[in-house]
């Protein structure tokens, strides 16, 4: 097998015993990068120099340390990052005309911690600009690709964290997610991908898309490779005042303790036969079969408010994004319009000029929510649904310990197939988007193939703090079965 389709663990092992080294590591994903990303572009900008500079000093680590001697985590692996966490000296654009040139004079606690662990950087990954998308299409810089159909989207906004993982350019990727952007383009390009708890992970050095919800998280070839991962980046931060001070468990411990008298809940607003293309549904089937035999208790359980998800969420997040993307005023940095008459108009060219369409819209958006005179009955009612939505997931709780989605309601679509829509395209997080209003972890996992062979992703939530039992379950669902290990012929 050749080293870029191994998973990160597998990788590791072999770093370990010294089989290879940590360039050989990095050359076989730069290989494999040239080989492929001419036709998913799921780079934004790539990083050899850096990608040499730090391998070979992993190679020093691994040279100093006595074989059988403990290693940093991630000691040699190559891994992308998606370009909306600050990488000091490196390009971060968030995909948008705005940052193009944006070089960030400091680094994102998850990149330093990954730096601490030893990793070595590949390069910044698409996304849809400001993470605001289902598809990566809102890039300003050119859509990603689906490895599994070129013709198709990678799911969004983290589209190319998730590409580049399918397409083994990378051992793992970081993503973020705001409504479904890590966990829509995982299910999209068939690998694993993790949204922690709201506070979980720190948010320092993320370009902020709407404060309350996002959240950066693990893009994964399995679950295992979830875990580790989640170890390095996770913990309480100083630096980001909504990172909590809860303990960080070792999620590798309990990985492979099996889920014999787990009790699973699924939601009945969720499995409406007809709501759900039939295939993505016919998977979720199987699947619960597959819990069932490894001695889950299935139950229905029930989220009422799961209706006004779509329309809550589009008020916060808009009204958070509007006030969030206001700092882009051509002044301190990023982009300038070049000709304006004065200060105002400055501000207005360079807004016009740096955004594209779909920030335009939510910006637009949310300023009207927050507007006074509308403020109390969209935003404070939307705030008001939110608390709604949290506690029908505390509820459901109080019965069951996990909770089974399909990820999206459909696999990948075409590309250019719901860009014309806002609205049809917004329905694509349908799934995920309660479970960020709600702060609750939920991973997302490969659980089948459509008849056109394309990747269905189940989706699994767990109470705040619960991702150990996520992670548990997903693993034991992946050991009995075989489709994580499937790959795009590429
Ligand atoms: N697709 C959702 C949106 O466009 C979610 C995006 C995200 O999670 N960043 O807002």
């Amino acid at each position: 097998m050749e080293l870029h389709s191994l998973t990160l663990h597998e990788l590791r092992d072999l770093i370990i015993k010294r089989e290879i080294t940590a360039k050989d590591a990095a050359f076989a994903y730069t290989r494999r990068i040239g080989q492929v990303e001419p036709d998913v572009n799921a780079f934004l900008t790539l990083t050899p120099g850096k990608t040499i500079e730090m391998a070979e000093k992993a190679d020093k680590i691994l040279n100093g340390v006595q074989p059988g001697a403990g290693l940093p985590a991630l000691l040699g692996i190559p891994i992308a990052v998606k370009d909306n966490m600050c990488t000091k000296g490196i390009k971060t654009t968030c995909a948008s005309r705005m940052l193009e040139n944006f070089v960030p004079p400091y680094e994102s606690t998850v990149t330093a911690k990954l730096q601490a662990a030893g990793y070595i950087l590949l390069g910044k990954t698409n996304m849809d600009e400001f993470a605001m998308g289902s598809s990566t299409e809102n890039s300003a810089f050119g859509a990603t690709k689906n490895p599994w159909d070129l013709s198709r989207i990678p799911g969004g906004s983290s589209g190319g964290s998730a590409a580049a993982v399918a397409a083994d350019m990378c051992a793992a990727a970081l993503g973020s997610d705001t409504g479904g952007s890590i966990r829509q383009p995982a299910s999209c390009c068939g690998v694993v991908g993790l949204k922690p708890t709201y506070g979980r992970v720190s948010r320092y050095g993320l370009v902020a898309f709407a404060s309350s919800l996002d959240q950066i998280g693990p893009v994964t070839k399995d679950v295992e490779d979830c875990a580790i991962m989640m170890n390095v980046i996770g913990g309480h931060d100083a630096l980001d005042s909504t990172s909590a001070d809860v303990a960080l468990p070792d999620f590798t411990a309990n990985l492979k303790d099996g889920i014999k008298g787990l009790k699973i809940g699924m939601p009945k607003e969720y499995f409406v036969e007809g709501g759900i293309d039939k295939d993505v549904y016919a998977s979720m089937m199987e699947a619960v079969n597959v819990l069932k035999s490894l001695g889950a208790e299935i139950k229905e359980t029930a989220l009422p408010h799961s209706g006004y998800a779509i329309a809550t969420y589009y008020i916060l997040a808009t009204s958070e994004a509007s006030s969030n993307l206001a700092r882009y005023d051509g002044v301190k940095y990023g982009y300038r319009a070049k000709e304006f008459d004065d200060l105002l108009d400055m501000y207005k060219r360079t807004r016009s000029e740096g955004f594209g369409p779909e920030v335009k819209r939510r910006i637009m958006l949310g300023t009207y929510a927050l507007s006074s005179g509308y403020y109390e009955a969209y935003y404070k009612k939307a705030q008001q649904v939110r608390t709604l939505i949290k506690r029908d997931f505390d509820e459901a709780f109080r019965d069951v310990d996990i909770i089974i989605t399909p990820t999206s309601p459909t696999p990948a679509f075409k590309l250019g197939e719901k860009t014309a829509d806002p609205l049809q395209m917004y329905l694509s997080d349908i799934f995920t988007i309660s479970v960020n209003l709600a702060g609750i972890p939920g991973l997302s996992l490969p659980c089948g193939m459509t008849s056109d062979n394309l990747p269905v992703g189940m989706q699994i939530l767990g109470r705040h703090w619960g991702e150990e039992t996520v992670l548990r379950a997903a693993y034991a669902y992946e050991q009995a079965t075989d489709w994580h290990t499937r790959k795009p012929g590429m």
